[in-house]
């Protein structure tokens, strides 16, 4: 039997299961195939830079399969409803039994999968799914009445009960063999495709499978034991900077775990014991699983709507000059435009600047968390959606577990407590570069000359008066 595996989210050789599992069934060789699908990136709003990232990592997996005797062909489909047609054409054209891939959770990629099993049948193919996005799957962990959590805690709780009860821990698979020549040539992977050019220079984010386990290496040793202090300040290296590997799937969350897990060595329960740091990490990391369980039990989340039905009652404001002032980075909060910055120069943007730039627009602007949502997507080398989703709803008060409606981040505060040197700030809005460390992050305080004399702009709303309205509309739809 020849195998075809159908490669998506999970660009990588090393700990796919997908791969794992064709290798070893197939013995007249293994084939792989990508899809370059503009018109579903385009559908899900996938940033150029994360298009740019993923073509780099494909050209790195190319050669990593070809190592192992496995082309990687690459196939075009113009319209998303063209991807299943496609996949199976290309498993009958290389005489593939069976189409092995790694599941997704989206709704529409859900339902992808449902038309290339059909088409597949009706030839007589198989189709195998596995998990592999996340550790466990969705729908494995629940709660005693048999329900998906809905709040991080306990699902992290039996989360972690369940992988020591059902598995003694994460465990990544051996590396795949050499397989039997099936004489196709490798398809030259594109350096772009046209709509996604991406304006962030590509050694911003070096790409493959490589990269990314030399810098969970590099994470681990050098800055996973001070993540829980280092984690919150922007201004920092603290995090791994490893969702973007994440997202196109060039390290596995199984490798990330099973890395923490091992420096944390000693402890008898690597998950729940030992290294505060490694500790806080392993939970970052589980509430990736947490989102994607979100998603698969709850695919509303999927489909534009909040997680909490009584929030769609809220009437979002519809000023788009705030929006786009917000998009630009020309809010006028110095934190919150420094963030932006962010993420339009690099594609990436630190969590706790994510949760404050969330914060301010759905709460102080009161700008739909749709909109936000979109935006990030458009512009993350990391876009993934459950997370976005998932941190998104959390920042608007409509999510699952989310933020409670009276809770809202201060962004002045927040900038004195995680840039308290303006660092972060100076690097990224040079207009305020000049200012000490105390009025670079509420410039409306200064002097009118002072103020006078700075090229940035006054705050688009005030900061008090903006929260109490939100908090009155959010009160307004209380069950
Ligand atoms: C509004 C908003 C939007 C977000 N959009 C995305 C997104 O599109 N893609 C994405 O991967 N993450 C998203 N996140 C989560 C988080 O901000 C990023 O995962 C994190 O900043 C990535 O940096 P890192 O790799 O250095 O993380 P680390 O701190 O090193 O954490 C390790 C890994 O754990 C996971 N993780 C960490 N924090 C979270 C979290 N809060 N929720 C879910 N997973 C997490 C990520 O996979 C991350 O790579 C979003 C958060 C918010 C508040």
């Amino acid at each position: 039997m020849r195998a075809l595996v159908w490669y998506r989210s999970d660009l990588r050789t090393a700990d796919n299961t997908a791969l794992h599992h064709a290798c070893r069934a197939a013995d007249e060789g293994v084939v792989a195939l990508f899809v370059i699908s503009p018109g579903e990136w385009e559908a899900h709003d996938l940033a150029p830079c994360r298009v740019d990232f993923m073509l780099r990592t494909l050209q790195e997996l190319s050669a990593g399969l070809a190592a192992l005797n496995i082309p990687l062909l690459i196939e075009e489909a113009a319209l998303p409803g063209d991807v299943p047609g496609v996949v199976a054409r290309a498993a009958a054209r290389h005489g593939c039994g069976a189409v092995y891939a790694n599941r997704e959770y989206e709704v529409n990629e859900r339902r992808r999968d449902a038309a290339v099993s059909l088409l597949l049948a009706a030839d007589g193919r198989a189709v195998h799914l596995f998990t592999d996005q996340i550790a466990i799957e969705p729908g494995e962990v629940r709660t005693g009445e048999g329900r998906f959590f809905t709040v991080f805690t306990p699902f992290k709780r039996a989360w972690i009960t369940h992988l020591l009860e059902t598995r003694g821990g994460v465990r990544v698979l051996p590396a795949p063999n050499k397989q039997n020549n099936t004489g196709c040539t490798p398809a030259q992977v594109p350096g772009f495709v046209p709509g996604f050019v991406s304006p962030i220079p590509a050694e911003r984010w070096p790409a493959g499978e490589r990269h990314a386990q030399q810098r969970l290496r590099a994470f681990i040793a050098e800055r996973g034991r001070a993540y829980k202090q280092s984690r919150d300040f922007p201004g920092e290296p603290g995090t791994s900077q490893l969702s973007p590997y994440l997202a196109v799937g060039a390290i596995s969350p199984r490798q990330c775990f099973a890395a923490a897990a091992e420096a944390n060595g000693d402890s008898p329960d690597p998950y729940r014991l030992g290294n505060e740091g490694l500790l806080c990490w392993i939970s970052e990391l589980i509430w990736r699983e947490f989102y994607v369980h979100i998603l698969a039990g709850f695919p509303r989340v999927c489909m534009n709507r909040p997680f909490q039905p009584r929030t769609e009652r809220i009437r979002w404001s519809d000023n788009r000059d705030h929006l786009e002032a917000w998009k630009r980075g020309r809010t006028g909060v110095p934190i919150v435009d420094a963030a932006m910055q962010q993420l339009l120069t690099t594609g990436w943007m630190h969590n706790r600047l994510r949760m404050i730039s969330a914060m301010f627009l759905t709460k102080n602007l009161f700008i739909d968390w749709r909109e936000g949502e979109r935006f990030f997507m458009r512009h993350l080398v990391d876009g993934f959606f459950a997370s976005n989703n998932g941190g998104w709803q959390w920042s608007a008060s409509t999510g699952t577990d989310a933020a409670p409606y009276f809770r809202i981040f201060n962004p002045v505060s927040q900038s004195r407590r995680f840039d308290a040197s303006g660092t972060f700030i100076r690097g990224h809005i040079p207009a305020l570069a000049g200012l000490d460390d105390e009025s670079i992050h509420a410039p409306w305080e200064l002097s009118p000359l002072a103020r006078a004399r700075l090229t940035y702009p006054e705050p688009l709303v005030d900061l008090s008066r903006s929260r109490a309205a939100a908090i009155e509309a959010f009160a307004a739809i209380r069950d």
